[in-house]
């Protein structure tokens, strides 16, 4: 390709909206622009990579038994009221009606339709296991979509789905999708690890996350060195017990405590380990008001909370101030668990039951109740684990000290179990003849946010640094002045040799100034960079990478062999 009618509107200043790098780059580079909030186009440059990237997950999909087919991003609302998630998606879900006034949403994913799909068309076992997969575009009206490709509201997603006789089938074809997922992601060359992850709303209990590891990563995942413990935080079970010193229970009483509103103040105001201090949270959770206890020095994991209580991840708000005053008849920073009003739900953090003689809030404005006891003075329900992941905490599995990373979550598999099944009432016939309901599993990846991840871990302050598989063109060849006909010349003749061997090549013939080449150049991070300039005459030219930059000069009928080496590293 000639830049001289290339589409590729870089950007010398970093764009305001954007906040991370990867953002920062995709608008700079040209790979990218924005319509409105999280919705994206993918200019020449950017759809190239994704392309690539695209080809990559096809490819292991492929190997790994999957049936490439593509579905209408149209649904209607009957097949997801089958399984109730037409409510449980939430606001998340685009949804519009026709001109009969028929009701449907642009797909955020594709558990229902394929499954409504396949029903009555695969009705025997022998025509099982099965894998289909798309790569496709989908839907979400996230409540902040942001960071570019990262949390967009349109965006590539690759889903796949397995279809099998019974768990056991189901937990082999899921072993499947997880070695196809190591092996996309490492041909992606990318940082990662494999995490335990929540089911959510998706059902079924037990999946996993594809992690590319970025500071800018939205996602916690606490990992063990030591062992093979690696989980989100949403769902790292957390190995916390507190050594509790008292034996007796002692009388309550009520303390003065003016002003101290938070557990650090109330910590230090009566001189008492945090542990020993009842933190309470109030939640709106599906319109009813949650009191959660938890020890203070520890924060409540809202994803646990609303696992607990079935609801989604839209059915959750903290109580406004206003809220926690009139519902609940309680008062801010000083909220307990006596004395509330009735119809509030109050859960207890299974470690705080244990703990005699706690602090909590006296509901009244500047006061705290000391030495209250769990059944004695106040009843809860008991939750096993209410608490969230923190720095310091030990493995559940081996007990050393976990560590913490934040990570882009890239990559999605979820055994699913006869949720979808049951709920479509899609069934096949067994070897007995038997009508069984079909064993699933889900597997994606987001393919958009998968290039904003290569790019977070392939940049420098130039510009991107693309890995050879997926840059949008493996070489670019540029003129350092366009007005001289034999470095014209020469880099035309290099252009055609290189395109003619199957290298993927971009030629500079802009009328431009040298610097503003090679500033688009490494902004754009094509890896293998060939400069043609006064030396051309004498036939040698600057040969260099754009990851390393030692420069060499080189022959010119050196170039293609130096070039192809490339692809044999
Ligand atoms: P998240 O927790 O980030 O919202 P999710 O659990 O909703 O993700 P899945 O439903 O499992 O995501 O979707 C499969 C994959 O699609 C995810 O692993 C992620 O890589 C990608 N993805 C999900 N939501 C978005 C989005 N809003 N923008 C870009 N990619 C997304
Ligand atoms: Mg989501």
């Amino acid at each position: 390709m000639k830049m001289s009618h290339m589409y590729m509107p870089t950007l010398r200043e970093v764009p305001a909206e954007a906040e991370i790098p990867s953002h920062q780059l995709l608008l700079r580079a040209g790979l990218t622009r924005r319509l409105v909030s999280g919705i994206y186009s993918y200019l020449p440059l950017g759809y190239r990579v994704l392309r690539k990237v695209e080809e990559v997950i096809r490819e292991e999909m492929d190997n790994h038994g999957g049936q490439e087919l593509l579905l209408s991003a149209v649904q209607p609302k009957e097949i997801w009221e089958a399984t109730g998630r037409w409510e449980d998606f939430g606001p998340e879900m685009f949804k519009f009606n026709d001109r009969h006034n028929r009701e449907f949403c642009l797909g955020p994913t594709h558990e229902e339709y394929l499954t409504a799909m396949v029903k009555g068309e695969i009705n025997s076992y022998k025509q099982l296991p099965l894998t289909l997969y798309q790569i496709q575009t989908k839907y979400r009206d996230e409540r902040r979509p942001r960071f570019g490709f990262m949390r967009a509201r349109e965006f590539t997603m690759k889903d796949a789905y397995t279809f099998d006789v019974d768990k056991e089938a189901m937990a082999v074809a899921y072993e499947n999708q997880w070695k196809a997922y190591d092996k996309i992601f490492t041909r992606l060359g990318l940082d990662f690890k494999v995490v335990a992850g929540d089911s959510g709303a998706m059902g079924g209990d037990n999946s996993h996350e594809f992690m590319a590891m970025s500071e800018y990563g939205e996602s916690l995942v606490a990992y063990c060195d030591k062992c093979d413990f690696a989980a989100t935080d949403e769902k790292a079970e957390v190995a916390y017990s507190i050594e509790d010193k008292d034996t007796e229970e002692l009388a309550m009483e009520e303390v003065h405590t003016p002003e101290v509103s938070t557990i650090d103040m109330l910590s230090e105001f009566l001189n008492m380990p945090k542990h020993k201090l009842g933190k309470a949270l109030m939640y709106v959770i599906k319109g009813e008001p949650v009191l959660c206890f938890v020890p203070g020095d520890r924060e409540v994991n809202e994803i646990k909370l609303i696992n607990h209580l079935g609801a989604g991840e839209h059915e959750i708000e903290m109580a406004s101030e206003e809220v926690i005053r009139d519902l609940m008849g309680a008062e801010p920073g000083f909220t307990g668990p006596i004395g509330i009003k009735e119809g509030v739900k109050v859960l207890i953090d299974s470690r705080l039951t244990k703990v005699k003689n706690l602090v909590v809030g006296a509901n009244k404005k500047d006061y705290h109740l000391k030495n209250v006891n769990f059944k004695r003075d106040f009843d809860a329900e008991i939750v096993e684990d209410l608490l969230l992941i923190q720095e310091g905490d030990k493995c559940p599995k081996c007990g050393e000290v976990l560590k913490m990373a934040r990570g882009i979550e890239v990559g999605n598999i979820f055994q699913l179990g006869t949720k979808y099944s049951e709920g479509l009432d899609a069934t096949f016939l067994d070897q007995d003849g038997k009508k069984q309901y079909f064993w699933m599993g889900s597997y994606g990846i987001g393919v958009s946010r998968t290039v904003a991840a290569i790019i977070e871990q392939n940049y420098d302050e130039r510009g991107i640094i693309w890995p050879l598989q997926v840059a949008p063109y493996h070489a670019i060849v540029t003129i350092v002045n366009v007005k001289k006909e034999d470095q014209v010349e020469i880099a035309e003749k290099i252009y055609k040799d290189l395109k003619a061997v199957g290298v993927e090549v971009l030629l500079d013939d802009r009328n431009e100034r040298a610097g503003v080449k090679f500033n688009d150049r490494d902004l754009i991070g094509i890896p293998i960079r060939i400069t043609v300039g006064r030396d051309a005459e004498n036939g040698i030219v600057e040969y260099s990478l754009r990851k390393d930059e030692d420069k060499t000069e080189v022959k010119i009928d050196d170039i293609k062999d130096l070039v192809l080496k490339e692809f044999n590293k």
